[in-house]
């Protein structure tokens, strides 16, 4: 009798690769562990439509039929606490063996260690438990504050605005969204949602919050402003979960570290998603990617691992993040580049900048214009860089020349 599989985790990467050893005829037991006591559901939504919406209800990552129909034990509300020689430890009691144990913890919230930040009404965003506390807490709050100005802050704030909130977003560095987008896409996202009436200040920090009766009532920059505040939202970026690899003595490294078909440093233990580190196959560099591309490209090749199909990890990174009334999406990983050039029309919301390090084309991000991402993941994942020149041709020049590459003979595209 087989132990089977024993996966951690129950986001987009844990119960992909449920479904993935089934679609891929694994035949033995597969165990699928939370510690929410929710059906799996799908998180951008939370950041993005949930929050402002009272009768929003959350989406299934499949429905409850799927579960009992692939012959996937999927257990909530139960957390791992140990990792121990081919068995896992259960919180609160119990023991679970498994031939092969996938780790799907993701990540958590960074926290800010700030005077106040332990008063009520100081919030992060992960879980939908924690989005439903955004939404129930929101609707009694005029004023938030939102500490940090990456992809879940401004998502967030957007939403927020959008709702009728008054909302101030403090960034500590001098520019939003960190060194995940160019500058000019940065500065184009700041002015849409300044336009909106939401404050942001950036090269700010937070020196502490102040409360009554327990609860934030202001937040107090820097400078010494004090900004009124019945609900303030950390998203400070996130961590990896990692201590349960570390606990049984996995190679951490900003993740648990992986090879290139997803295992650790002990090969019947696997790791994916925003959990694991690995080196990437398209920039030589070591990432660990928050993405839901990532979560369930991994989850596949996990599965492929376990049954014995797997080949190395070739994805082409791709993410999206929705703010207000613009529609980000960027493929590849642009770190590196040194020079870019732009299609569209900045004014008009819709441009895509494609990114390169010499003259190879390392990524592209778009600002409503869906067409030049979904070509541009095609060009990427085909191996092909056009010239700046043919970019500067438009969609048809590039499609083009995508298909003319495609007729080529290998040896040819190779050289
Ligand atoms: P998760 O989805 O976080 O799942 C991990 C699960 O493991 C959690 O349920 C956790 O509670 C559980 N767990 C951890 N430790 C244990 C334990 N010891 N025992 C039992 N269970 C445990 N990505 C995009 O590409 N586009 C977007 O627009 C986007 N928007 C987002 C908006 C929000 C609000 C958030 C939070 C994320 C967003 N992301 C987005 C990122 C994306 O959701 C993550 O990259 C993805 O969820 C990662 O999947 P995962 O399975 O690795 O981790």
């Amino acid at each position: 009798m087989k132990n089977g599989v024993v996966i951690v985790g129950a986001g987009h990467a844990g119960v992909q690769a449920a479904a993935s050893l089934r679609e891929d005829g694994y035949d033995g037991p597969v165990i699928l562990i939370s510690d929410e006591n929710e059906l799996p559901y799908h998180k951008p939504p939370l950041s993005k439509t949930f929050i402002k919406d009272a009768e929003a209800k959350p989406q299934p990552l499949r429905g409850e039929a799927f579960y009992t129909g692939s012959a996937i034990d999927y257990r909530p509300g139960i957390r791992i606490d140990r990792i121990d020689a081919g068995r896992l430890d259960i919180a609160g009691g119990g023991a679970l063996a498994f031939d092969h144990l996938i780790l799907a913890t993701g990540s958590r919230p960074r926290t800010l260690p700030l005077p106040g930040s332990d008063l009520s009404g100081v919030l992060s965003l992960r879980s939908l438990a924690d989005a439903r506390r955004i939404r129930d807490l929101s609707a009694q709050s005029e004023d938030v504050v939102i500490l940090g100005g990456g992809f879940i802050g401004l998502e967030i704030a957007a939403t927020l605005r959008a709702a009728g909130r008054t909302v101030t977003v403090v960034e500590a560095v001098d520019r939003l969204l960190g060194r995940a987008v160019a500058p000019v896409v940065a500065s184009h996202v700041r002015q849409r949602l300044e336009a909106t009436g939401v404050r942001i200040l950036t090269g700010t920090s937070i020196s502490k919050l102040e409360g009554e009766n327990g609860h934030v009532v202001a937040a107090i920059t820097s400078s010494g402003e004090r900004l009124p505040a019945r609900m303030v939202i950390v998203g400070i970026g996130a961590v990896p979960n990692v201590e349960l690899a570390q606990g049984a003595g996995l190679t951490i490294a900003n993740g648990i570290r992986v090879d290139h078909q997803m295992r650790s440093s002990v090969p019947e233990i696997l790791a994916i998603g925003d959990a694991a580190s690995y080196r990437h196959w398209f920039t030589g560099g070591d990432v660990r990617l928050e993405s839901v591309q990532n979560a369930t490209d991994q989850a596949r090749l996990a599965a492929r691992t376990i049954t014995g199909h797997a080949d190395a990890y070739s994805a082409v990174p791709w993410f999206w993040s929705d703010i207000g009334d613009m529609k980000l999406q960027m493929v590849g990983l642009t770190a590196g580049g040194d020079s870019h050039v732009v299609l569209g029309d900045l004014p008009d919301n819709k441009f895509s900048i494609y990114h390169y390090a010499g003259d190879r084309l390392l990524g592209i991000e778009s600002v409503n214009r869906p067409g030049d991402h979904m070509l541009g993941r095609k060009m990427l994942g085909a191996g092909f860089s056009p010239t700046p020149e043919t970019v500067a041709i438009g969609p048809e020049g590039l499609k083009a020349a995508l298909a003319e590459f495609q007729t080529m003979e290998p040896a040819k595209v190779r050289a």
